[in-house]
């Protein structure tokens, strides 16, 4: 069927403004306009539409198609469209390049102690670290936990920085820059040697709380976690105790239980956690790539075929 007027739900401009992704898709839809918000058009006026966030008014205007610009669909209820009959695409496969920076930029921080210089600056502080705290990545273990678009795009940067790479992985097809692969029921022994611990998995019921006391506990004193997946992959509070505890030694973290962090979060104070407010995706060209995937999909709904990437 061709598709005559495109909705883009306000909760995409977290990434990007409306107009770019409508630019960018000029020649490609007849119509694309705005819903939600105080712009916003009639959702019952649109054939499709592209959200970040589910939005069940997307759902009532009865669509041919819903694409959101997440990878994590986990805030979406997989029910409801399926019993609707409406397809649901997702943006996995756009993220390795700026998710994958950031993990090894954080990673980076946490060796190289670049988060500790930038809190010293704004004190105007000039101070050395402790002669044992900076170390350099080459030869360090590091384990990523789920090896998809994110994880591989962060095991092929650890490996060209010279890291020892194991990945946590369902299958055991090879992955470049991977060394040792190991399945998720030998988590444990996949963490228990890693200077980092990279999760990049999706949040499923198999993988709520994978990251608990006892992964803390099996995990090296010396450890940092690094965690641009979901928040709750970890049991927060025992990050928390594991963290003054010194069962590990620090953590990088995007994704929290609940966003934003709250206020009184013992995390903002800690030195060695570097918090960010789930932005690891943030990328300039981001609406580039995913008006390149509704494009795709677009032609794919004209000539009657399956569409890419879809979920539901
Ligand atoms: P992806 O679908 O390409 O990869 C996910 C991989 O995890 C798949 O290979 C899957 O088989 C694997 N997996 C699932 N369950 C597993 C388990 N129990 N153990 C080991 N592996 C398992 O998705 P992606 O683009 O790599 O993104 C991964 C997740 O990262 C998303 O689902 C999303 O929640 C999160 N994410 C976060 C940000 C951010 O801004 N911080 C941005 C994009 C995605």
């Amino acid at each position: 069927m061709d598709l005559d007027r495109l909705g883009v739900h306000e909760s995409t401009s977290i990434d990007f403004p409306f107009e770019v992704l409508a630019a960018e898709l000029a020649d490609d839809v007849p119509e694309v306009v705005p819903v939600g918000g105080s712009d916003g058009v009639d959702p019952a006026t649109c054939d499709a539409f592209v959200t970040f966030t589910h939005q069940p008014a997307l759902l009532d205007a009865d669509p041919v198609w819903i694409h959101t610009t997440q990878a994590g669909v986990d805030g979406f209820p997989f029910d409801a469209y399926e019993s609707r009959d409406i397809p649901l695409t997702n943006s996995a496969g756009l993220h390795g390049d700026s998710v994958g920076e950031t993990a090894i930029g954080m990673c980076f921080a946490l060796g190289r102690r670049l988060h500790q210089f930038a809190r010293q600056q704004t004190r105007r502080e000039w101070s050395f670290p402790e002669w044992d705290a900076a170390f350099t990545l080459r030869g360090e273990p590091v384990t990523v936990v789920g090896l998809g678009t994110i994880g591989s795009a962060v095991a092929e940067r650890a490996d060209a920085l010279g890291m020892t790479v194991t990945g946590v992985r369902r299958s055991d097809d090879p992955v470049p820059g991977v060394e040792t692969l190991v399945s998720p029921d030998r988590l444990h022994d996949a963490i228990r040697d890693a200077r980092f611990v990279v999760l990049a998995v999706p949040l499923t019921d198999e993988t709520e709380g994978l990251v608990g006391p006892s992964a803390f506990d099996a995990m090296r004193e010396d450890a940092y976690l690094v965690n641009v997946a979901r928040g709750p992959v970890v049991d927060q509070d025992a990050l928390v105790e594991a963290l003054e505890a010194g069962e590990i030694a620090g953590a990088a973290l995007d994704v929290f239980e609940e966003e934003p962090l709250s206020e009184d979060s013992p995390l903002w104070g800690m030195d060695d956690v570097i918090v960010t407010p789930h932005a690891a995706v943030a990328d300039r060209e981001f609406y580039v790539r995913v008006a390149d995937r509704v494009r795709e999909n677009v032609e794919r709904l004209r000539t009657g075929r399956s569409l890419e990437n879809r979920v539901v």
